[in-house]
C-alpha cells in the first residue's frame, strides 16, 4: 500500500520521465483543436450545461474604472497580463420539461474566436430547435447577438424573455439620440437584434420579479443596464443564480467590488448591485453562474479579507452517476 502510494506520487511529480518512453525522432505536431466548449453539472433534479461562446482578448485595464495602480496590481497578483482572453459563457437549464437558455452569446461581431455557442450547444447534445425559452440578462451584443443568424431567429421555437425596463431603454430612439457617441452602437445592436424578434412575435417582456418556468425566476439587478436581470434557478434544494455582467473581471472586482466597467449605465447602481449580490452569495452559499468569468463560469463565492474569493465548481467528469 505504501509502495503503490509512493509510485503514484512519483508519477505525479516526475513528468520528465515520460518522453524517454517514445522514439527520439517522433513527429508530434501541436494540436490546434479548441477546447471542449460545454460543461454539465447537476442541480437537484435539473441539469445545467455551461456553453462557451468562445473567448476574446480584451484590454481589460482600459475597460475598468478604478485606481489604475490597484487594477494593475490585482491583475499581476492573478498572473494576468492584458489583453488576455475573456470568456463569453451562456447557460442551458434542462428542467426535465423545458430547455431554457440563459443568454445567447455573440453573433461573431466580436471576432473569429467567439460566436461558438450554437456549435457547442450541438456538441452538448441539443439542437437549436429544441430550445423552449431564452432568458436575457441584458441587451448588450455579447448576450443577445446569438439570437439571430443571418437576420432570422437562431432558436426558431424559443420565446425570448427579458425585462420590460431593458427593452424600453435599448429600443428607444430618444435614448439613443441622447446617448454619448461611443454608446450609440449598443443601441443599434439591441434594435437590430431585438426588433426582428418582436416582429416575429418572439419577445415576451416581464416587469419586476417574475416566476418564469417552474424553478426559475427573474430578479431585477439594475446598474450595469437599466433592466439587468438575475435568473434564480432552484431544484431539489439546490440553487444557482445567473448574474449576467454583475461581475465581469473577477480578478479585480472581487478584491474591490467598487471597480466598475465603462459600459455600466449607472456605475453607482452597478457597484451597489455587485456588493449586495456578493454578500448574499457568500452568506448563502449558492452557485453563481457568470458570463465572463473563465469557462465554465460556475462556482461559489466566499468572503476573503475586505473582498471575496471565487471557488470554481469541483470538476466532475460524470455528473449523473
Ligand atoms: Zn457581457
Amino acid at each position: 500500500m505504501k509502495l503503490s502510494r509512493s509510485l503514484f506520487l512519483l508519477t505525479l511529480t516526475t513528468p520528465f520521465l515520460a518522453p524517454l518512453a517514445g522514439p527520439a525522432d517522433a513527429n508530434a505536431p501541436l494540436s490546434k483543436v479548441p477546447q471542449s466548449g460545454w460543461y454539465r453539472m447537476a442541480l437537484g433534479e435539473f441539469e445545467v450545461t455551461a456553453l462557451s461562446d468562445g473567448t476574446a482578448p480584451i484590454p481589460v485595464e482600459k475597460r475598468l474604472i478604478g485606481p489604475p495602480a490597484k487594477i494593475t496590481s490585482a491583475l499581476t497578483k492573478a498572473f494576468l497580463t492584458p489583453p488576455f482572453d475573456t470568456s463569453v459563457n451562456a447557460f442551458l437549464i434542462n428542467t426535465g420539461t423545458k430547455l431554457v437558455l440563459i443568454d445567447a452569446g455573440t453573433d461573431g461581431a466580436f471576432g473569429p474566436s467567439v460566436g461558438k455557442l450554437l456549435a457547442n450547444l450541438k456538441a452538448a447534445g441539443y439542437a437549436a430547435e429544441q430550445i423552449d425559452e431564452i432568458y436575457i440578462t441584458h441587451m448588450h451584443g455579447d448576450h443577445i447577438g446569438g439570437l439571430l443568424t443571418a437576420g432570422t431567429p437562431t432558436f426558431p421555437h424559443a420565446t425570448v424573455r427579458a425585462a420590460k425596463a431593458e427593452a424600453d431603454y435599448w429600443l428607444s430612439q430618444a435614448n439613443m439620440d441622447k446617448a454619448p457617441a461611443e454608446k450609440k452602437d449598443l443601441f443599434k445592436k439591441a434594435m437590430a437584434t431585438i426588433n426582428p424578434l418582436i416582429a416575429a412575435g418572439k419577445l415576451k417582456p416581464f416587469d419586476g420579479p417574475t416566476d418564469l418556468v417552474a424553478g426559475i425566476k427573474a430578479v431585477p439587478a439594475p446598474g450595469h443596464t437599466p433592466g439587468h436581470t438575475f435568473y434564480q434557478v432552484t431544484s431539489g434544494g439546490q440553487t444557482l443564480v445567473a448574474w449576467g455582467d454583475a461581475l465581469v473581471v473577477a480578478s479585480v472586482q472581487l478584491a474591490d467590488p467598487t471597480v466598475s466597467v465603462v459600459v455600466d449605465n449607472d456605475s453607482q447602481g452597478a457597484v451597489a448591485t455587485r456588493k449586495a449580490a456578493l454578500a448574499d452569495a457568500a452568506k448563502n452559499g449558492y452557485i453563481v453562474a457568470l458570463a465572463h468569468v473563465p469557462f465554465p463560469g460556475l462556482g461559489h463565492l466566499g468572503a476573503e479579507g475586505s473582498g471575496y474569493r471565487w471557488y470554481p465548481v469541483n470538476y466532475t467528469f460524470s455528473p449523473r452517476k
